[in-house]
């Protein structure tokens, strides 16, 4: 695991080909055009950065390209970035190297350059193994190339894969979910991502709800689909270490791991969010203002926001209670802040969470209601009256 000195870099890629259903992300449709100015603005980011020096000396520990859809910029255009990066910020020899990808959006050829250029880790959107259930939802692509993009990965040279999957989709049943999670386990990615519907507001999914054309999902079922993977997935070799992951031996994600373990991280790109020497902030969602403060020589920076020792001790606490082995409370540093012993005993008594001794972990009901406890806590943490942590 990484201590929490270890520093990872976000590459935020806003396109995507076209937008699914249930898609509430900033981002654009690709064009060409557009996606070569925004590589060299982003290339312009990187370069103030290392300017700046506010990452390093140490190299990073891992680089994850998220988006949107990453592999909507050619091969040539991401190793570029990763080579840039590299030669900025330095690279540890056994780094995570992450590229997130649509099925539809690579091919083997594609794959095996990346593959080339430094690329350790592959992370696909299949989302469901039932190509009418990703139809209703609007999710371009079909289980055949989720089937064809494991096969091309391996091909290429990438041992190190994880599949996405969302359950709790309209007209999903329990029998369906675990169709998919048994045709899923057949492909043997080394690491699976599950997580659950939520329909989020301005979507062309809660318009469908909302006129009566598709069910809202489902919670009491969306609870038993949980179960019903964590059964499958651990008979199947698969170990869950956070609500939504699971991982063969040695394949947690090390990037995911630096947010919930105090970790520092730069984000570029549109809309991405850092957290780097006390302080959280975050860029601006919009393409085109991005590439006209960079044009300018200035950080796209919207919102910055410094972090007093409650904060972090609380956002420790939120981001390590998703970790299913749990998290030190004497590690956060949220035992020096009054009234927490009584929240963490009311927790308890609700058996929303567990402790022994010094380690706090969410119970299988806390799983449920997790954002009802990190609220909770952090209430107790930074005063009753305070809402959220930022
Ligand atoms: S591919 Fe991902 S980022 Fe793009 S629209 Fe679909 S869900 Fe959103």
């Amino acid at each position: 695991m990484p201590q929490a000195t270890a520093q990872g870099l976000y590459i935020h890629v806003p396109f995507c080909h076209q937008r699914c259903h249930f898609c509430a992300f900033y981002l654009e449709i690709h064009q060409a055009r557009a996606a070569e100015e925004f590589v060299a603005a982003l290339l312009a980011e990187l370069r103030l950065y290392g300017e700046s020096g506010l990452i390093g000396p140490a190299p990073l520990d891992s680089i994850y390209f998220g988006g949107g859809t990453p592999t909507t910029l050619s091969s040539e255009q991401l190793a570029v970035i990763l080579a840039t990066s590299r030669q900025i910020f330095g690279l540890a020899p056994d780094a995570e190297v992450t590229v997130e990808a649509h099925p539809d959006s690579v091919t083997q050829a594609s794959l095996a350059l990346l593959r080339e250029a430094g690329f350790t880790r592959l992370s696909a959107g299949a989302e469901s193994m039932d190509q009418t259930e990703l139809s209703r939802v609007g999710r371009p692509g079909s289980p055949l190339n989720t089937i064809r993009i494991m096969d091309a990965a391996r091909e290429a040279g990438f041992t190190n894969i994880n599949l996405d999957l969302m359950y709790g989709l309209p007209g999903q049943t329990l029998d369906s979910w675990a169709a998919s999670l048994r045709q899923t386990v057949e492909l043997a990615p080394a690491h699976l991502s599950c997580y659950a519907l939520t329909v989020e507001d301005h979507t062309h999914l809660k318009a469908s709800i909302q006129r009566g054309l598709l069910p809202a999902p489902d919670e009491e079922l969306q609870n038993r689909m949980e179960d019903l993977a964590e059964e499958m997935l651990s008979r199947a070799g698969y170990h869950r270490y956070e609500i939504s992951n699971y991982c063969r031996p040695g394949f947690a994600s090390r990037h995911n791991r630096l947010h919930w373990t105090g970790g520092h991280y730069l984000g570029v790109g549109p809309s991405a969010q850092s957290y780097v020497g006390g302080r959280r902030f975050g860029n601006v969602s919009d393409l085109a203002g991005y590439k006209a403060a960079l044009k300018t020589g200035r950080l796209p920076v919207s919102e910055s926001n410094p972090l007093t020792q409650a904060d972090e001790s609380c956002e420790r606490l939120v981001f390590g209670l998703r970790l299913i082995d749990g998290i030190s409370l004497s590690k956060t540093g949220v035992l020096s802040f009054p009234d927490i012993t009584q929240e963490v005993d009311h927790l308890l008594a609700e058996d929303l969470i567990e402790r022994e001794g010094d380690l706090v972990r969410l119970t299988t009901r806390g799983r449920r209601y997790a954002d009802t406890v990190a609220v909770s806590l952090l209430a107790s943490i930074k005063g009753r009256n305070a809402p959220v942590c930022h």
